[in-house]
């Protein structure tokens, strides 16, 4: 089987399985040899590690994954493109291919089922449309992973590194930092896939961390903050609290419990740092 990583080895596979692009899958396909050396290479994949890849497409960065790694579990919702997997992939004994939605997969379930034992390396040309729920899918379930390499929209991925009082920072960056350590790769232009997307795109890895960087008590209550304060980001932090009914405290109580943090009554919460949002969880906690 050739290599996929040509415009003209990806055309002629999806002309003769005739094989149109779904828009509403995120379907752009890597055609871009380097790139995906870049990505497995920044995964850190080695000879006994344990892939999951999510939507494998028709097989292109699957097949680098297969060569490089002991296990490859790769998820794919379109059913259309299993017959141009199982060619793709044929002649690799190391991979399954899933034809399902990850969203409605069980992540911890998955890496049991096919990691014998192993942590699980997070590798993906993520579909654009679902990429925050996917990631946070895969913090919040606590599955066994090390690490998550994805291609994402440019922006997506800034506004993962983003810290305070930046306009790129909100309830994304406080997350993956709470999880993770978040790096960009390399930025990649629309040329690298077919068809082009509309924006431009960045490899991201996110290196997971053995412990949170903060102690915080209530983990729920620590992101349902995080969640208030950037719903209403116009607004102070304690009308955003106030107003999303997530604790039982008049809107004068909240401005108290945040000015004893040593922050102003009226302070936003795009200025609050990881830690600021854990000590008020925290002095929340005490009280609830
Ligand atoms: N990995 C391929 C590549 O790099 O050429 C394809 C990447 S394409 C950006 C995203 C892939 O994710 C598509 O194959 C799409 O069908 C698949 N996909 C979209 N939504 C999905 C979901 N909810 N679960 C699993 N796969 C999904």
């Amino acid at each position: 089987m050739p290599t996929l990583t040509s415009p003209k080895n990806t055309s002629e596979i999806l002309k003769k399985y005739q094989f149109r692009v779904q828009k509403k899958y995120g379907q752009n396909f890597l055609i871009d040899a380097n790139i995906l050396e870049k990505i497995v290479e920044a995964a850190e994949i080695g000879p006994d590690a344990f892939v999951l890849e999510i939507g494998p497409g028709i097989g292109t960065m699957t097949q680098m994954l297969c060569e490089a790694a002991a296990e490859v579990v790769a998820v794919e919702i379109d059913e259309k493109l299993m017959p141009i997997l199982g060619e793709t992939l044929g002649d690799y004994d190391n991979v399954t291919v899933l034809n399902c939605d990850i969203l409605k997969q069980d992540i911890c379930a998955l890496a049991e089922q096919y990691g014998g034992g192993r942590r699980m390396k997070v590798v993906a040309n993520l579909p654009y449309y679902i990429t925050t729920p996917i990631i946070m899918d895969i913090f919040e379930s606590h599955a066994p992973v090390d690490g998550i390499t994805v291609m994402v929209q440019r922006e997506v991925a800034e506004r993962m590194q983003a810290g305070p009082g930046t306009k790129d920072y909100g309830a994304l960056s406080l997350a993956v930092q709470y999880y993770s350590i978040p790096e960009i790769v390399e930025e990649v232009p629309p040329s690298c896939f077919i068809p082009q997307p509309q924006v431009s795109s960045a490899v991201v890895r996110l290196k997971k961390r053995s412990e949170p960087p903060v102690d915080v008590a209530d983990e729920e209550l620590l992101f349902k903050l995080i969640r208030a304060s950037f719903n209403q980001r116009r607004k102070t932090l304690a009308n955003g609290i106030f107003n999303s009914g997530i604790i039982d405290f008049s809107k004068e109580e909240i401005a108290h419990f945040i000015e004893n943090l040593g922050l102003r009554a009226d302070v936003r919460g795009e200025k609050l740092t990881l830690s600021q949002f854990a000590e008020l969880a925290n002095a929340l906690t005490a009280v609830k």
